[in-house]
């Protein structure tokens, strides 16, 4: 249960270290996020095409965040010196993102089929929702993306709903993903994505822009 898990109690604190033994963690932060990660697809795929950048993937269960660890273990045995750019923690994205990550450090996050919670009177658990967007815009560069596919509509228009209500961010246009190499992959190359594209489902992608705080100077 949610009570017995440990969190740093500030991003200082965490020991990033042993995650990316390969890396020098004092000079280097986790710059893509993957949400909810699941069993781990996005953050193979992104971990060759930016070699360069830490990815952390979260992920509540702890069945499934084993298996994305063991999964990462694997990986960096049997290939040298890749897959050191990965890894995966088990917590609890809704409460403890600010214990984790410093203002402005993030570059990149998804949310790649989130959970739809359709009933009316669950949707304050989508993890989607205007307190967290302000947490959200909080941990990201000025600029920073955040990726989001679903295939039920009645989210999509929630998520698009929530992030342009939200005076921090900005829809990006269906034109300039087109050029985004990580929009090519992202629908196709998590474990639900493929599960969706084996039952002919429908995929809505929406990526939002966090803009500069015209609060800040
Ligand atoms: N993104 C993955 C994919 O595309 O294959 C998994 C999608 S799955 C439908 C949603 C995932 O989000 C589940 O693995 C679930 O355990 C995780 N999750 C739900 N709420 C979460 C939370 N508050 N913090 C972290 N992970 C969460």
């Amino acid at each position: 249960a949610d009570h017995i898990m440990d969190y740093p109690v500030n991003p200082d604190l965490m020991d990033w270290k042993s995650l990316f033994p390969a890396f020098d963690c004092d000079k280097q932060q986790v710059q893509f996020l993957d949400i909810g990660c699941g069993y781990g697809g996005l953050l193979v795929t992104l971990s060759t095409m930016f070699p360069e950048s830490l990815i952390l993937g979260i992920e509540i269960r702890v069945k499934v965040s084993d298996y994305v660890i063991n999964r990462i273990s694997a990986l960096r045995e049997n290939h040298p010196h890749q897959y050191q750019n990965i890894a995966c923690i088990r917590t609890n994205a809704m409460k403890y993102l600010p214990n984790y990550f410093h203002k402005g450090q993030l570059q990149k996050m998804f949310f790649l089929y989130p959970d739809p919670h359709f009933k009316r009177s669950k949707h304050k658990w989508r993890i989607i929702n205007t307190t967290l967007l302000a947490e959200y815009a909080y941990i990201l560069a000025e600029l920073g993306l955040v990726y989001t596919v679903t295939d039920v509509k009645d989210l999509h228009e929630w998520m698009v709903k929530h992030f342009t209500e939200h005076p921090m961010f900005t829809r990006v246009s269906d034109e300039e993903n087109t050029l985004d190499p990580v929009v090519k992959v992202m629908t196709d190359c998590s474990e639900e994505g493929k599960k969706v594209t084996r039952n002919q489902g429908d995929k809505f992608v929406a990526v939002f822009r966090r803009i500069k705080d015209p609060y800040e100077t």
